[in-house]
């Protein structure tokens, strides 16, 4: 990586997209010090997560996020630098820390596929990319689990979430999900990946889809935890 890194630096310089300084031969896609700085979630939060999005409804068996969401600090201006230069690399490379440092708590589930969280069509026409496809590509290669892109689609157009209140998002998003290859979801335990969980009611609801379809256990994984 680090010859490819060199060969590449001397003609087109990578800079962090966090702090935009120049980035080191060894640092890949985020400068070291913007990496460090980005808060990760432990334990304590990780169970009060859980049970704040996923405990009563029984669908996701267990849950887990490497970093916290801060507005305005490197993990949002790299986040956001994935979503709107679509820098699937980037992405790939959130997916391969989250893979590196959840490894243990992945490995106990058993999973059999790796899926991320669809955008709508629309708002992929709209934006082209699925950046939480990219980080379940880099999960899956660091933990050698198959990812499959296309089990889960939207039916249903959601509007942007961010200014519902909680009981609206839920009614946004319910039944907005479909299977499309029920065979490959029967008898199978899932781990579904997504940048940035906030409510959680997203994934609740990919999780129901997928469990009325055969599946044995639904998991969730995210980038980062936000309020
Ligand atoms: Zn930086």
């Amino acid at each position: 990586m680090q010859i490819i890194n060199g060969f590449f630096d001397f003609f087109i310089p990578r800079y962090c997209p966090s702090c935009k300084k120049k980035l080191e031969l060894e640092e890949n896609c985020i400068c070291d010090e913007c990496l460090s700085s980005i808060e990760r979630v432990d334990n304590g939060r990780l169970n009060l997560e859980y049970q704040r999005k996923f405990a009563s409804t029984e669908i996701i068996s267990g849950f887990t996020s490497l970093f916290v969401f801060e507005k305005d600090k490197a993990l949002q201006l790299f986040i956001h630098s994935i979503k709107y230069n679509k820098h699937f690399l980037n992405a790939k490379y959130l997916g391969k820390l989250i893979g590196e440092n959840l490894k243990q708590e992945i490995m106990n589930w058993n999973i059999d596929i790796i899926v991320p969280i669809p955008l709508h069509s629309l708002r992929k026409a709209d934006r082209g990319f699925n950046q939480s496809k990219y980080i379940a590509i880099g999960m899956g290669k660091e933990l050698g689990i198959k990812v499959k892109n296309n089990l889960i689609r939207r039916i249903r157009y959601t509007e942007t979430q961010t200014n519902l209140t909680l009981k609206e998002r839920e009614e946004n998003i319910s039944n907005a999900f479909q299977v499309k290859h029920k065979r490959s979801i029967e008898g199978k335990t899932f781990l579904l990946v997504d940048d940035v969980i906030t409510t959680g009611a997203t994934t609740r609801e990919c999780g129901k889809v997928l469990l009325e379809n055969g599946a044995v256990k639904v998991f969730a994984c995210s980038a980062a935890i936000a309020e």
